[in-house]
Order: structure tokens, then sequence, then C-alpha cells
């Protein structure tokens, strides 16, 4: 599939990385595995080429970068190996053991990164496939009542598009994001809000679910696999309500639907990153409804049937009781039906 952010084939169908998990990052026996101390610059000479199997191990994909990062005098050389920045690997999942990583497979975050040195990161380290700058902010929404501007990180380099794969007990889902604009996520052995989705349906056994905090479609995704009917899922965020549209199309063969009709355009969609009013992004053809919209969850009543509904409210001020309470309350005013924090 056409990627949206660079117009390559970075996107695949959930299946092609579901059958990939197994191998994606395990080592061939002529791998080499030189763990290093994260705690302290790494020692000279740490690093090799790629095995011949294509793949290097994490530690010395660092050494690399740490070797650039000293080279273009941004590290003087006294800086633990672990200030080269936050590793993501695509495709993310649970994993027992630290990554053999192949090429194009780490989305890095750093802080101390600028242009033209990750502009090198991308030419000389074949397993970069993105340098994002980092900052000490969660990208995209992070207020319930949209009152705070939303921020990104910036993409120095590269794609960084990436997926992370949750299980579920109906089976795993594949989730793309970009990375700049969406809080980063490690899919874990266990998933507290999956869980708390999963007994939910199936205690209620639900004709309609909303997620009405989406994200990048996570827990409606996850309610669909289980089969509910109609699904509705809903971000004020641009990038969350696209990429929630996207995975609907990534995820299609878990569905009962023939297809997805997606009507929102990346770039146009930045233009209003954050709007009130539900504007409708994707949805599909068939015998299940999966919707996705764009807006305030407040004013997604007006969109939905008159019917009882189960709603998973995934807010992001969850250690402020009162913003949960107030968003249930005002969730409850005009909707009926279940609905829940996960
Ligand atoms: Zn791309
Ligand atoms: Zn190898």
């Amino acid at each position: 599939m056409k990627c949206p952010v660079c117009g390559e084939d970075c996107v695949k169908e959930a299946h092609e990385l579901i059958e990939r998990m197994p191998s994606e990052f395990l080592p061939c026996p002529d791998c080499s595995s030189p763990v290093l101390d994260k705690n302290i610059p790494p020692p000279p000479g740490s690093y090799g080429e790629p095995c011949r199997c294509g793949k290097r191990f994490i530690d010395e994909v660092y050494a690399h970068l740490y070797a650039i990062l000293e080279s273009e005098g941004v590290f003087s050389g006294d800086e633990p190996l672990r200030e080269v920045g936050t590793p993501l690997v695509h495709p993310g999942f649970h994993m027992k053991s630290p990554p053999y990583l192949p090429e194009n497979s780490l989305v890095l975050l750093s802080r101390a990164v600028e242009k033209k040195v990750a502009d090198r990161m991308i030419q000389e380290v074949p397993e970069v496939r993105a340098v994002v700058k980092f900052g000490n902010f969660t990208p995209g929404v992070i207020d319930p009542d949209l009152a705070m501007p939303p921020q990104s990180y910036e993409l120095l380099a590269g794609c960084d598009i990436r997926a992370n794969i949750f299980s579920s007990s109906a089976g795993p889902v594949v989730l793309y994001q970009q990375q700049s604009k969406i809080h980063i996520e490690f899919p874990r052995w266990s998933n507290p809000k999956i869980d708390a989705v999963e007994y939910q349906v199936s205690i209620g056994n639900p004709v309609w679910f909303v997620d009405a905090f989406c994200g990048v479609g996570k827990l409606g995704l996850i309610g669909a696999r289980m089969g509910v009917p109609h699904v509705v899922m809903n971000d004020a965020w641009y990038a969350a309500a696209f990429w929630a549209a996207y995975n609907t199309l990534v995820n299609k063969e878990f569905f009962r639907i023939e297809d997805v009709k997606i009507l929102g355009d990346y770039r146009k969609m930045e233009e209003t990153p954050v709007i009130r009013k539900p504007l409708l992004i994707a949805e599909t053809e068939g015998e299940q409804e999966i919707r996705v919209y764009q807006g305030d969850f407040r004013e997604l009543h007006t969109i939905l049937p008159a019917v009882p509904v189960l709603a998973a409210l995934d807010i992001f001020e969850k250690r402020m009781p009162e913003a949960t309470d107030r968003a249930l309350r005002e969730w409850r005013e005009h909707v009926a039906g279940e609905a829940f924090i996960p």
C-alpha cells in the first residue's frame, strides 16, 4: 500500500507483518552479539558491518550511531551509549530478547541530533529508517477539552511510518502510525486496556461499540475483531483519526467487510489538525460496519443512533479523576448504554 508520508511501499497488509513476527529480529548462526554496557561510552571498535544475513545486533547499531555523533561533534565521547536515543523498531511487538535489526527497521528518537547528522545516519546506517527529534512533551491532543495546542516531534530524515502489533484473544491487530505525530507505546506481554475491552464486549455483547478517543485505532479494531457489528472510532487529532482509518484497511482481512473507503486525505487533514464537529474519515462496505471520525467526543452523539452503545473512553488524563468523571458524565448525558474507562 502506498505510504501517505513518503509515497513508497511502507505499509503492508496485516498478515504480512504477522507472518514475519517469529523470525523478524532473530539472529542467524553467524550473527555476533556484542552486548554493550549502555551506561558508559562504547569501547573503540564495538561495531562492524551487518552480518551476511543482513542483520546487526542493536547494541552494534547503537555503537555505529554513537560514532557518527562523535565524529560530528555532537558527542564528546564521554556520553553513555544510551544517550544515542530511544529505539522504536518496526514492526514493534512484545519481544523476549533484544533485537537483531534488519535493514530499515529502526526509528530513532533523539534529543541530540540535528538534520545534517540525521541525514548521515540514514545514509550510513542501513538499519535506520527514520530519525525524529524528541522533546519533553507528548505529541498530539493531550487534554479532552482540546484547549491545549497540539504539538508534534520533528521528522529529521527518512520515513517515520512504523507499526506496532498488539495481541488479543481474538487475534493480533497491526497498527501503523507516523511516529513523530503519535505518543510512544510499546506492545507488552499484557495490555490492561485490551483486557478491559475484551471483558466489556464479551459480557455486554454490544451491537454498537464506540472507541471515543481511538488514537490509531487499537481498542476499536479489537472490538471489530471480536465481531461487534457496528464500530465507531473517533479522535480529535488528525494524525490519530487518519491512521485509525488506514489501520481499518490494513486489518481488513479480519473483519466481515468488502471494502474500506478512506475519505480523509492526510496532507489536507493536517491543515485542520484538531476539529470539534465529527467529520467522517473512513467507512466500510459489507456486513460489518466500521466508521472513523475526526472530532470532539462530546459531539459524537450527533452521529450515533438512539440505541444502547458500549463506549470506551480512553482519555489521556487518567491520573486526574475529575477529568475522567466529567468525561463519563458528559458522555452519559447524551448516549444510552454502558461507558467505561479502559
Ligand atoms: Zn513511508
Ligand atoms: Zn546473521
